[in-house]
């Protein structure tokens, strides 16, 4: 028996169950600070998943394990980030709602300035789409345009759990290697969000990559090394327009699907995080970062003022150091 409920009783983004940061009152986010300052940001995408399943997908994946990770460690949750940014043969997808990345980079970078000025300062950017190219970024544009302490970690849950994402022929509990909106994808929905799923309409498309074998991990990179060295977004022309090739929206035979195959990979993804949860408030308890000289080499008095916040004597915001951010 696993300590995760699966599926879990409903979600809790319309809930006063003390998970999401915006369902708060601003009195329970004050305690909340005092004892644990780590806040998920649920990324996911609004996107074409096939007749059965539901174009919120990549949302509900990892709004559901972040739920069950705030439960278990006393962390909170931001309401997600409902659109994304998309690959090149992604591109003229009806009801895949492609946000240009420049746009999504600066979005991501404000929500991280915001919940830093809120007294977040450790954030888990944990990502249920496709665009696992581009988060790294806004990261990295966020920690140097602002130089201050913060621990921001992106976690693309796919990648943490290959082993249990992979066909049969690879050691895994699938008949087919995982793509999207299918066997894989489809049975991780069913154990996690299985009210929006309706298997009756599931269907099964298959496309031809126009690359040879053995370079493109078409499978999230969970194929082992040799079957494909290069994850899937290292390439533009090596895969047809999903609006051309795949237009049912399933990439893969989702008719296969099924909770149970899904089960193994779902306490193991919520293991892990429930680990690097701990393992960082462990270190560095609620108010305490790693030190600023380790991070920044802006004037000390700066990075102090902006951590105290413009409440305290000597505080400021951090919108003082850089705007727009
Ligand atoms: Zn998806």
């Amino acid at each position: 028996m696993s300590k995760w409920q699966i599926p879990p009783d409903g979600g809790h983004m319309e809930s006063a169950s003390g998970i999401y940061y915006q369902n708060m009152t601003l009195k329970e986010i004050n305690d909340r600070l005092e004892t644990n300052d780590l806040i998920i940001i649920p990324i996911g995408s609004t996107e074409n998943h096939g007749l059965g399943q539901n174009p919120g997908e990549d949302t509900f994946l990892v709004t559901r394990q972040a739920e069950q990770i705030a439960k278990a460690t006393g962390c909170t949750v931001a309401q997600p980030i409902w659109y994304g940014s998309h690959p090149n043969h992604h591109l003229g997808m009806p009801h895949s709602i492609i946000i240009p990345e420049e746009t999504f980079v600066a979005y991501l970078r404000a929500v991280m300035a915001g919940f830093w000025n809120a007294g977040f300062r450790k954030m888990i950017l944990l990502n249920g789409h496709g665009q696992d190219y581009v988060i790294p970024t806004a990261m990295h544009q966020f920690g140097k345009k602002y130089q201050v302490p913060s621990i921001i970690i992106n976690v693309n849950w796919w990648f943490v759990i290959p082993e249990h994402l992979r066909d049969k022929v690879h050691g895994g509990p699938f008949e087919t290697p995982f793509v999207h909106g299918d066997e894989c994808e489809a049975s991780f929905s069913m154990a996690l969000f299985p009210e929006f799923i309706q298997s009756e309409y599931f269907e099964s498309a298959k496309f031809e990559p126009l690359m040879p074998p053995g370079h493109i991990n078409k499978s999230g990179s969970a194929l082992p090394r040799e079957e494909g060295p290069l994850p899937f977004w290292q390439q533009v022309g090596g895969s047809p327009l999903e609006v051309v090739s795949t237009p049912e929206g399933t990439v893969g035979d989702a008719t296969l699907a099924d909770p149970e195959k899904a089960r193994g990979g779902v306490n193991a993804i919520l293991d892990y995080l429930e680990r690097l949860v701990n393992d960082i408030m462990e270190k560095y308890p609620a108010g305490v970062l790693p030190p600023i000289d380790q991070l920044s080499m802006r004037p000390k008095e700066d990075v102090e003022a902006v951590m105290k916040g413009p409440f305290e004597e000597g505080g400021r915001h951090i919108y003082t150091l850089a705007y727009p951010p």
